[in-house]
Order: C-alpha cells, then sequence, then structure tokens
C-alpha cells in the first residue's frame, strides 16, 4: 500500500483545521482506489488561538493525523521543512489550511507523477482575483525582477502546493539553508515538473498571515538567495561613477587653461555630492543584505524547535 503525506503549515487557523481534513478527505475513494492511504502532517507554528487543540482533538480521532508543535512562530518556510522531514508517504503534497490550495486538484496530480512519469506536479493561480491591486502590482514586478536576475526559474503566481515524489522531496531535504525560499528551491532542484493552473480561490476563514512588509522582506530573501546579479551591479554602479568622475577631471582642467575659469557652482558640487553618497549607502546596503544573510547561515541554528510531537 502506498502512502500520500499531507503537510499542513499552520498559523492561527482553528476554523480550518476540521474543515481541511474534511476537504481532503474527500478524495479518499479515490485514493483508496488506487491502494494509497493519507496521513496528514499538521504543523502548528507557535499559533496563539486554538489550533493545537483542534488538531489533538483530531488526533485523538484518526490515528492518521499527527502534529509537530513549534516553539514559537518560525515561519511558514521551517513549517513546511519539518512537515517534509517528518513526512513518510512516497508521495508527498504540501497545501495551505485555508483551503486555498483546492484539495479536488490531487487525484489529477497524482495522475500525472504515476501515469506520466511527472517527478513533481506544481500548481499555478492564473489571476489574483480578491487581493488588493497594490499588492498584485509589486508582486508581478517582483517576478519580472527576480526571473531577470536569477538563473533559476521562479513562476509567476506558483504557489506551495505541490505534489512530490519521495525523490523530489529527499532532494528538497538535502538543501539546509537557513535562509530558505521554496518557489526558488523547487525550481533549483530541478526533475520534471508539471503546472497545473487554477483561478485564484479566497481564503475560507480567517485572514492572510502575510502583511504587506512581511512579503516585502520575503522577497528580499528570495532574490538574495537565487541570484548575486546586485552584487554586480553595485561593482557596475562603481565603475560607472569612476568614469564619469575621470571625464568631469579633465574636462575642468581643459576648461581651467583654457578660460581660467575659477572654480564656480558649489550647489552642483552638492548634488553630485548627494547623489554619489546616496548610490554608494545603497550599494553597501546591498553588500550588507548579502553579509547579514552570510552570517546568519553560518551560525547554523536550527530553522524550528519543536515543542511536541503527536
Ligand atoms: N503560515 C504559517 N506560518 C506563518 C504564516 C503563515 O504556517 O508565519 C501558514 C498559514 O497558516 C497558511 C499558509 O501558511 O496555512 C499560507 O498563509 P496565508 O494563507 O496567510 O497566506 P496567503 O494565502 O495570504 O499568501
Ligand atoms: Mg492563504
Amino acid at each position: 500500500m502506498g502512502l500520500l503525506s499531507v503537510i499542513v503549515p499552520c498559523y492561527n487557523e482553528e476554523e480550518n483545521i476540521v474543515d481541511f481534513y474534511n476537504e481532503v478527505l474527500k478524495n479518499e475513494a479515490y485514493f483508496k482506489g488506487h491502494d494509497v492511504d493519507f496521513e496528514f502532517i499538521y504543523v502548528n507554528d507557535g499559533s496563539k488561538d486554538k489550533t493545537v487543540e483542534m488538531v489533538k482533538e483530531l488526533a485523538a480521532k484518526d490515528k492518521r493525523v499527527h502534529l509537530i508543535n513549534f516553539s514559537r512562530n518560525f515561519g511558514k518556510e521551517p513549517a513546511m521543512y519539518a512537515g517534509l522531514e517528518k513526512s513518510k508517504g512516497d508521495y508527498v503534497a504540501i497545501m495551505d489550511c485555508d483551503l486555498q490550495d483546492p484539495p479536488a486538484l490531487l487525484p489529477q496530480m497524482y495522475e500525472a507523477i504515476v501515469n506520466e512519469g511527472y517527478d513533481s506536479v506544481a500548481t499555478r493561480r492564473v489571476d489574483r482575483k480578491g487581493e488588493p491591486p497594490i499588492r498584485s502590482f509589486f508582486a508581478r514586478m517582483f517576478y519580472k525582477l527576480i526571473n531577470k536576475v536569477s538563473k533559476t526559474e521562479i513562476v509567476d503566481g506558483a504557489r506551495d502546493y505541490r505534489l512530490m515524489t519521495r525523490q523530489f522531496v529527499d532532494a528538497i531535504l538535502s538543501m539546509k539553508e537557513y535562509n530558505r525560499f521554496s518557489k526558488g528551491i523547487f525550481g533549483w532542484v530541478g526533475f520534471k515538473n508539471k503546472w497545473i493552473e487554477f483561478e485564484n480561490i479566497e481564503r475560507m476563514k480567517g485572514e492572510t498571515k502575510w502583511s504587506f512588509w512581511k512579503l516585502f522582506v520575503y522577497a528580499l530573501d528570495g532574490i538574495v538567495a537565487f541570484s548575486t546579479v546586485p552584487l554586480a551591479f553595485a561593482s557596475l554602479i562603481g565603475v560607472l561613477f569612476c568614469l564619469l568622475a575621470f571625464f568631469f577631471i579633465i574636462f575642468t582642467i581643459i576648461r581651467k587653461s583654457l578660460y581660467g575659469d575659477p572654480t564656480s557652482g558649489w550647489p552642483s558640487l552638492v548634488c553630485i555630492i548627494l547623489l554619489v553618497s546616496g548610490v554608494q549607502l545603497f550599494c553597501i546596503g546591498i553588500v550588507g543584505q548579502y553579509l547579514s544573510k552570510t552570517y546568519l547561515e553560518v551560525k547554523k541554528r536550527p530553522l524550528y524547535i519543536v515543542k511536541e510531537e503527536i
């Protein structure tokens, strides 16, 4: 008998735990027919509501339900990693608790792996219906930018919802970096990947856990994790400014010797100093981003700390 592990990162999702479970189990008959059993791994990412109690109640009724309870909120990335580490399935799915990742797609995804020979089946939403326009705009810009600066393909609208083979999961687990950006990691490991598209579904209950600021920081993490182009960009600006300065020196010397023009125009000087120092700080900031990530990486802190496991 095969096993399908469903990993569910949860942060304050008390209202969704049971609905999610029921919705996934609507596929039970299909998977039973294919000799595949379910295993649920709920990862409680330091929720402040009754998420843990709800999962414990489910686990008491159904032996297939497991809980990993973090000691605090570590973020969705560590939660997914913890779930992947714990999963025993031949097939592993990562799904959001809020039912934005339609469980009805699971049979279709399973078939793509078993019959068509894919190693992973990923999902992407084709629209961003129901999202604030500003957020969509910045999200689109981010995907354009990161695909320009990174060799790893990062697909616009891609969700973390995907079904993977054991081999694919082991490849993900072998990437033990501290600054995790799954959308890049999934692409980086390679393998044969199929995309399934669906229209955006709004969150069932509760509200999004991602503020604009949190998303912005996550986007920066993604760029730093999957590209070193910003560093090269800093050097390039440096070279350009040196060249510019060189021409100005020549220009000033010639003007002085031909016209004896005393150096005038301190306003332009102020502008130049401000511009150049601004660019310098910007570039130091870029270097600082990479340095800070390296700093966190070399500390080798655990990705998460588990308080209890069921
Ligand atoms: N999540 C988490 N830790 C966090 C933030 C979110 O485990 O710090 C979980 C959350 O419970 C949900 C999934 O990640 O199952 C996606 O979060 P959300 O639906 O808030 O994001 P959105 O769909 O708005 O991008
Ligand atoms: Mg959601």
